[in-house]
């Protein structure tokens, strides 16, 4: 499929430290309030960003601190693609990871879901992973037009 060229365009990154968590929320969601979403798919973003961008400091940069890299694009028809990557410990069975309630986790801390919400608020999520080389995770929703 020809890729379009996006109509706006944001980058960052920022080391996998915890408060960054919020950080990325709030700059994904800025981003995306220029295309004038509806509060609610502004708060469905805001937390698939957040579950996104949590893996990759927990999981991805498990015992080490690293980058993580976001990236928000706005294409024609008001769809919105962002992307979360880390260049961390990757994942052995995405298939596997991205089951309800699997979690590599045996502190009981976490539920095992956060792929299940990042499918369930936004349209497409794709997993692309290598071991030892990192993670990235495209999510995609599109917009509700709003005349
Ligand atoms: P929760 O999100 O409910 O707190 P969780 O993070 O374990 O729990 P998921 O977000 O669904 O659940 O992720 C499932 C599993 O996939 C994780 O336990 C982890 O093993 C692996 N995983 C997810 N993202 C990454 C990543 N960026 N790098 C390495 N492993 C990951
Ligand atoms: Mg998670």
């Amino acid at each position: 499929m020809k890729q379009q060229k996006p109509e706006n365009l944001m980058r960052a990154s920022f080391p996998s430290r915890s408060v960054n968590e919020g950080l990325a929320r709030s700059l994904v969601a800025s981003f995306a309030a220029l295309a004038d979403p509806t509060v609610e798919e502004l708060c469905d973003i805001k937390t698939a960003v957040s579950e996104a961008v949590t893996n990759a400091i927990v999981h991805g940069y498990r015992d080490t601190m690293g980058q993580v890299y976001i990236a928000a694009a706005l294409y024609p028809g008001d769809r919105l693609v962002i992307t979360v990557r880390d260049r961390g410990c990757g994942i052995a069975d995405v298939a596997k990871a991205r089951e309800p309630l699997f979690t590599t986790c045996s502190t009981g801390e976490r539920a095992g879901l956060g792929f299940a919400v990042m499918e369930e608020l936004m349209d497409k999520v794709k997993v692309r992973s290598r071991l030892g080389e990192g993670t990235t995770v495209v999510m995609e929703r599109a917009l509700r037009s709003r005349e």
